[in-house]
């Protein structure tokens, strides 16, 4: 009754007020790191797959918070640049490169020293077509970069000998560091080493397999002028972003143009 109703209304602002500020399950804060959007992600590329090894320590893992400077994450130019991870794969690179050929685009390969040394005669096809390549590593080290200098630096001189084995004029502008979780020590490193640091600007997180039709949403809703595209042509299984990539590839040469990373 009416004198209950200022009670009543008390109780119902208590609780409105709880809820709003207590919620830990709501939805992130627009400018939460750790919840970014898919398209603006720094996550974790990692999942379980045959070429990847278990690192030698515990885990190490949660880091970036805030990238350190450096980095290049779009192209300079209005164009978009396609990037693609973790390879060469014997069943997926050479079906990508057949894609790629067909839609008369050329893209950045970050490859791993590991899958160099098993598929070297993929890697001069890569090359052969025209494509760059992009030092992702020797084998996925989620933490390399909090590894002491010298490990950081045999890892990447290790994985640059790899490429040069295959295809001995090879250039390497760039190193891409294994789950974005790039740290100040890397990035010097790599520049030591003559090679910039490439991150990105739009990840559809195809290596949590999404299906086609959403990676290519994801990729063409991000997109914007200059955007470095993140796909993976290894580490798993890539049907899903092989099947995407024509669609992906015919919208973005239509809204922005690709050209390859230079
Ligand atoms: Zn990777």
């Amino acid at each position: 009754m009416r004198p209950r109703a200022p009670l009543g209304y008390l109780l119902c602002l208590v609780v409105l007020l709880a809820a709003g500020c207590g919620g830990s399950d709501g939805p992130p804060e627009a400018n939460a790191p750790s919840s970014p959007p898919p398209s603006a992600a720094l996550p974790p590329e990692a999942t379980p797959s045959p070429t990847r090894t278990v690192p030698p320590e515990p885990a190490l893992r949660p880091l970036p918070a805030k990238l350190p400077a450096g980095l290049v994450r779009t192209t300079g130019t209005g164009r978009v640049a396609l990037t693609f991870d973790d390879g060469p794969d014997a069943a997926w690179t050479p079906q990508l490169l057949d894609r790629l050929k067909a839609a008369k685009v050329t893209a950045t390969f970050c490859v791993l020293g590991i899958q160099v040394r098993k598929h070297p005669g993929l890697l001069r096809r890569i090359v052969r077509e025209g494509h760059q390549l992009c030092n992702h590593s020797w084998n996925h080290d989620l933490d390399l970069g909090r590894r002491p200098v010298a490990v950081i630096r045999a890892d990447l001189v290790r994985t640059d000998k790899e490429i040069r084995r295959a295809v001995p004029d090879a250039e390497v502008p760039f190193y891409r560091q294994p789950g974005g979780r790039w740290t100040a020590h890397v990035v010097t490193v790599a520049r030591q080493l003559g090679m910039r640091s490439l991150h990105w600007s739009v990840d559809p997180q195809d290596w949590a397999r999404p299906t086609a039709s959403v990676i290519q949403k994801r990729v063409q809703r991000a997109a914007r002028p200059g955007s470095v595209v993140l796909l993976h042509d290894g580490g798993g299984n890539r049907a899903a972003t092989l099947a995407a990539c024509p669609k992906l590839i015919a919208a973005l040469k239509r809204d922005h143009g690709i050209a390859r990373l230079t």
